[in-house]
């Protein structure tokens, strides 16, 4: 017997569930590119765009998915030879160094380790230290995926605005943007990249670089830039086809004004941010209970740290890879593999899992995921405490 037939769920950190309505308003052959629907939904797009990041800044769209948002921020005001501070906290600004040492910057690596966040007060030592302005940029992600840790990207703001460090301050919200809050003026952000398959509830394939006028400034410094990353003609276009480099997204700007009328016009962007803090501790409540015996803990300690977006949980030896398939195999629900914690070729690699509870997230979905994570312990024999879904279904109900 199987208990998988019915809605399947994809419970991981991304892409995230599409919403029926936003996979309707993308079921459509391909519209005129030269007027019409399509041409007049991207101009209300694009004060959408800046109202999600609570920004007056300008914003480019590319087609591509997050890494392409990553090299389009960096290859815009970056040259060969630039030193960029990466601050690492788990997976996703490594990787945007890596990319960076890519096109030929020099990156200079500070780690907070792989369960904690950012500690600005090591940054102002460091910022401290580079007395001639060597560091052009500094990379930080707000939330970043593999561990789960949430950045405080006010605080990192403040540090380098207070020091009147020119470094370029650029923040990835590609797993944030839509589940947390953020607000890119009041935080001192210069560049900051989001992508569509994650909060925003779109498929893969269009990102998101937003760009305030310090960023723009140091674009002009550059003598060239690749015309398809470049982001002065998408910002200045006169033309529908220029914002795109070409033919546009169709489907996904289709998507995309759906998926804005639902967050923005609808339900609310802090009514969302609330929503994503009420099942991120609905996701807490349960695996703290399942911990309470055997080993299972939630890989950021600190509530004030983790991210409302994803949750990393490590288990005992093997226990999240027996887990994982039952869910998978049995449930239908889909979990999150460990990222980042250990090679995807060692045992160790079964040790973690997450659970994704971004963009178009309700009760019976959060439920039913941790529901499956239950019933998958008790037929995995996996060791863990009482009352994991006592403990979540209070929090729905008290807040
Ligand atoms: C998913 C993710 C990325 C990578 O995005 P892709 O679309 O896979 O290129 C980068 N940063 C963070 C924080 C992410 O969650």
């Amino acid at each position: 017997m199987s208990l998988h037939y019915g809605q399947k769920l994809l419970s991981i950190p991304g892409p995230s569930v599409i919403p029926d309505r936003v996979l309707n308003a993308m079921h459509r052959n391909n519209p005129n590119i030269y007027e019409g629907e399509l041409v007049d939904i991207v101009s209300g797009i694009i004060p959408d765009l800046k109202h999600l990041a609570k920004t007056d800044s300008d914003v480019a769209i590319y087609i591509s998915n997050g890494h392409g948002a990553w090299e389009a921020a960096l290859t815009n005001v970056l040259s060969k030879g630039d030193k960029v501070l990466v601050l690492g906290t788990g997976l996703f600004a490594q990787r945007w160094g890596k990319l960076g040492k890519s096109l030929g910057l020099v990156i200079d690596l500070l780690d907070f380790g792989k369960q904690s966040s950012v500690d600005p007060a090591q940054i102002t030592e460091h910022l401290l230290a580079d007395k001639n302005h060597q560091i052009k940029a500094i990379l930080m992600v707000q939330t970043d995926t593999a561990s789960s840790v949430r950045n405080d990207v006010d605080a990192v703001g403040r540090v380098i605005k207070s020091m009147a460090h020119p470094a370029l301050f650029m923040v990835d919200c590609i797993a944030s943007l839509g589940t947390e809050k953020f607000l890119m003026d009041d935080w001192n952000v210069d560049i900051m990249v989001a992508a569509s398959q994650k909060g925003l509830m779109l498929p893969a394939g269009i990102s998101f670089v937003y760009i305030n006028n310090r960023a723009k400034a140091a674009r002009e410094r550059k003598e060239s830039v690749s015309s398809y990353w470049d982001w002065k003609p998408r910002l200045e276009a006169s033309r529908f086809s220029e914002l795109f480099c070409g033919t546009a997204p169709t489907h996904h700007l289709f998507g995309l004004r759906e998926a804005l009328n639902i967050i923005l016009h609808e339900e609310g962007l802090e009514a969302v941010w609330a929503r994503h803090q009420v099942f991120a501790r609905c996701v807490w409540a349960a695996v703290e209970a399942w911990g309470s015996s055997g080993r299972m803990y939630l890989n950021i300690e600190d509530p004030e740290k983790r991210s409302c977006a994803v949750t990393a949980i490590s288990t005992a030896s093997g226990d999240a890879g027996y887990l994982r398939k039952w869910t998978e195999d049995v449930a239908g629900v889909t979990l999150g593999v460990g990222l980042g914690m250990a090679s995807p070729n060692s045992p160790e690699y079964e040790n973690f899992f997450r659970i994704g509870h971004m963009g178009h997230v309700n009760v019976p979905m959060v439920m039913g995921t941790l529901g499956a994570i239950d019933a998958g312990l008790k037929a995995n024999n996996i060791d863990h405490g009482p009352n994991g879904l006592a403990a979540a279904s209070a929090v729905i109900a008290h807040g």
